[in-house]
């Protein structure tokens, strides 16, 4: 079940709490009178940018609820494609609960939800871009569950609404060959709604994923026939799984997802080590495309799956 008063809470919250905390903060001065309180602790500094993949874009595709227990056995010729000649793992943890607003929100912004608490100006993967010398207004955001439409800023990228159909595939696909965009994120409301009604690993669950797997073969086709795909990186992900009919637990089925990493500077045939947190798939393609990595995002770039 998806809880759209995640990120709602979230905005709204944040100026309240910053002005009570400031209250308390001159409060606790004037008790222990001094005139000068200590200002907050600086966030911590930056990684800089490095030389990256040599991959100029990247195009992530996010299938809301698709778990890493159901890749094996599911029917995806593209994907599996993307697994034998990139770099990959089906473990990847999901932060908890298993649910889509912190998860996708975690995954676009390298830290978990307590850390970003409050935080409405906390860096994500997209201001980090619009930021970045040369590549400001490269990035576009495709969503299909209207919350996400909250995961950056009307300046820091276009976005487009989508839904999970081959309609919606092609019209990403358009997008990309006409405007060969630096980041391009997909983010698919299936297999998660199909998970609900027909259970997680029931036959309509697996059907739907071979049809998430041509939209996803769709997109990969336009990166083709744009003339880009030597300088592209591809990064497939979920936020959570689940089993029986839901998520929003700590079981293995719930919380483990899918990271498959295809493309320029990528290894091929790799699978990716463990621990694998989904707050390390944004510094992870800040890495891929030479991007500075904010010192407060807690996850890191998984290294060793370059070449
Ligand atoms: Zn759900």
């Amino acid at each position: 079940m998806k809880r759209p008063f995640f990120p709602a809470l979230r905005l709204r919250r944040a100026p309240g709490l910053r002005a009570l905390s400031l209250c308390a903060v001159l409060l606790a001065a004037a008790c222990a009178g001094n005139p000068n309180p200590a200002p907050p602790p600086a966030p911590p500094a930056a990684i800089p940018a490095r030389g990256g993949t040599g991959a100029r874009r990247l195009v992530f595709i996010g299938l809301d609820g698709w778990g890493g227990a159901y890749v094996s056995k599911a029917d995806m010729p593209r994907v599996k494609g993307m697994i034998a000649r990139g770099a990959s793992t089906f473990k990847a943890r999901a932060v908890l609960p298993t649910v889509s607003w912190p998860n996708w929100s975690s995954l676009f912004s390298g830290a978990a939800p307590e850390i970003r608490e409050g935080r409405g100006d906390f860096p994500s993967l997209f201001t980090v871009l619009k930021n970045h010398p040369g590549k400001a207004g490269g990035a576009v955001l495709f969503y299909e569950w209207e919350p996400l439409a909250g995961l950056c800023d009307d300046a820091a990228a276009e976005k487009r609404r989508i839904r999970s159909t081959a309609e919606s595939a092609r019209e990403v696909a358009a997008y990309i060959r006409e405007k060969k965009p630096v980041f391009t994120a997909v983010v698919f409301d299936e297999p998660d709604g199909t998970g609900h009604e027909k259970r997680w690993g029931s036959r309509a669950y697996y059907r739907r994923l071979n049809e998430m797997d041509g939209y996803i073969g769709l997109i990969e086709d336009a990166v083709k026939e744009a003339g880009i795909y030597d300088e592209t990186v591809f990064v497939i992900s979920a936020d959570h799984g689940g089993s029986f009919w839901g998520h929003g637990h700590n079981l293995p089925k719930q919380r483990a997802i899918p990271l498959i990493i295809r493309g320029r500077g990528v290894k091929e045939g790799f699978t990716i080590p463990p621990p694998v947190s989904i707050c390390d798939i944004a510094p992870t393609m800040a890495a891929i495309l030479g991007l500075e990595i904010p010192g407060e995002w807690t996850g890191r770039p998984l290294g060793d799956l370059f070449q």
